[in-house]
């Protein structure tokens, strides 16, 4: 079998990999982005991109801003609806936390991993391998070598972003998802579901069988609707869940919800696929390599959303590379830099998520927090402020303010 040798290799075009080469198309670096399918491909997502994706792609390279702009299949959305165990509606604008009025957009993943994919095609220096599967990656103190169904290759260093079943994760890290702490996520989608906010508010459905996960309703272009269920791995195995049934189920025993797909018409099948959920800690680099997205396990366990971490811990890949590169080091000890900046950067933001994901598991709580919100304007403004500022959010989950905020 033939080889091909590069200055960096990276497994996996999605969002984490792209933004790891976009953010290195300046180094003068070779890289190589390897994935097992072609772009256009499909992706079990719920095709939220948060106003923090947003505020990612303006770091890459402008091409990615201006090319995401000409989708024309994309909604932008300008706040939430949440659904307490007892089907009350929480309404929370963006507007209202004094902030820009747009929180983001649900655009299918097959348009934005595309933006992302076709952006590497700008930089020579950038070469893309797609149909060309993984099957085994060594790496030691000189070289990571790259077993592929096409050929060999060579790296002095290995950003691993293939997704929630990382086979440089399994390999090179030795991790192997905790399957209690995963998320299972499965997504279908709907024409001529009916009642949506004008803003395209985004729907959350706290369903008492599904805590702490929820069901999404999720308004798209072309009056198509992203509709899904999120729930811990852990539950779904121990209580026989069939995701399906209890979706189904959902949608059929509320007269509301029923209502609203009275004319529904289900396109295509459900699909489900892992979450992995940024719960702990994790050692995410070592001898040559680095993992990012969903690979390093950094998707918010509270809302589910991983694209905006997958890209951020891109980027964050590819300046710890320049550093590497600059001084000549790719040992374990070297890339440990890179595991601290990651987790400096995101771990408030996954711990506070991981104590919201805590007491979402009581609809009690989740009822009277937010009737509470509707008979009480500061504290709504409190929740909006909440979701837009991670102080916030810290400030109200101290016991003392969740005391005087719940309690009282
Ligand atoms: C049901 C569901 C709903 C979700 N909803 C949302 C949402 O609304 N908003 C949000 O922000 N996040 C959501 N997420 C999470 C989000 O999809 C991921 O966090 C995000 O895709 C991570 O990006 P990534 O680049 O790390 O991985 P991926 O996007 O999974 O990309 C990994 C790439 O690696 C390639 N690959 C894998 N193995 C190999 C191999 N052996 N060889 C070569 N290539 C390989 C794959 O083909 C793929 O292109 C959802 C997830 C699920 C499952």
């Amino acid at each position: 079998m033939n080889s091909e040798n590069f200055d960096v290799i990276i497994i996996g075009a999605g969002p984490a990999g792209c933004a790891c080469a976009l953010t290195l198309a300046d180094s003068g670096l070779s890289i190589a982005v390897i994935d097992k399918e072609k772009t256009p491909q499909e992706k079990i997502c719920g095709d939220a991109l948060s106003k923090d994706v947003i505020n990612q792609i303006e770091k890459l390279p402008p091409v990615i801003k201006s090319s995401f702009n000409k989708i024309i299949e994309k909604v932008p959305s300008s706040g939430i609806r949440f659904y307490s165990p007892e089907s009350e509606c929480l309404e929370i604008s963006f507007e209202s936390a004094g902030k820009e009025n747009i929180s983001g957009y649900i655009c299918k993943r097959t348009y934005f991993d595309k933006v992302m994919v076709d952006g590497l095609k700008e930089f020579p220096n950038i070469k893309l391998f797609e149909n060309c599967k993984v099957i085994d990656v060594r790496a030691d103190v000189t070289n990571v070598s790259v077993a592929t169904e096409l050929k060999i290759f060579n790296t002095k260093i290995l950003v691993g972003a293939d997704g929630a079943n990382s086979l440089i994760a399994k390999k090179l890290a030795c991790i192997e998802n905790d399957k209690k702490k995963l998320c299972l996520g499965m997504r279908g989608y709907y024409e001529n579901v009916n009642g949506f906010h004008p803003g395209n508010y985004i729907e959350l459905h706290f369903y008492k069988d599904v805590l702490p996960g929820y069901i999404w309703i999720f308004p798209m272009a072309n009056n198509k609707a992203n509709v899904g269920i999120g729930m811990l791995a852990g539950d779904v195995s121990e209580k026989k869940i069939n995701l399906k049934n209890l979706l189904e189920k959902f949608i059929n025993e509320n007269p509301d919800i029923s209502n609203r797909f009275k004319e529904a018409k289900q396109t295509g099948k459900y699909e489900a696929w892992r979450i992995p959920l940024g719960t702990k800690k994790r050692e995410i680099s070592g001898e040559r390599f680095l993992l990012a997205g969903d690979a390093a396990s950094l998707v918010d366990p509270f809302t589910g959303e991983g694209v905006g971490n997958a890209i951020r811990s891109g980027r964050i890949a590819a300046e710890h590379i320049k550093k590497c590169f600059e001084k000549n080091q790719f040992s374990e000890k070297f890339n440990r830099a890179y595991d601290k900046e990651i987790y400096h950067r995101m771990w408030k933001e996954l711990k506070l998520s991981c104590t919201l994901q805590k007491l979402f598991k009581h609809p009690k709580l989740i009822n009277y927090a937010i009737r509470k919100a509707n008979n009480n304007e500061e504290f709504k403004q409190l929740i909006a402020e909440a979701m837009q500022n991670t102080d916030v959010k810290k400030r109200f989950l101290k016991p003392y303010s969740f005391y005087k905020t719940f309690i009282r």
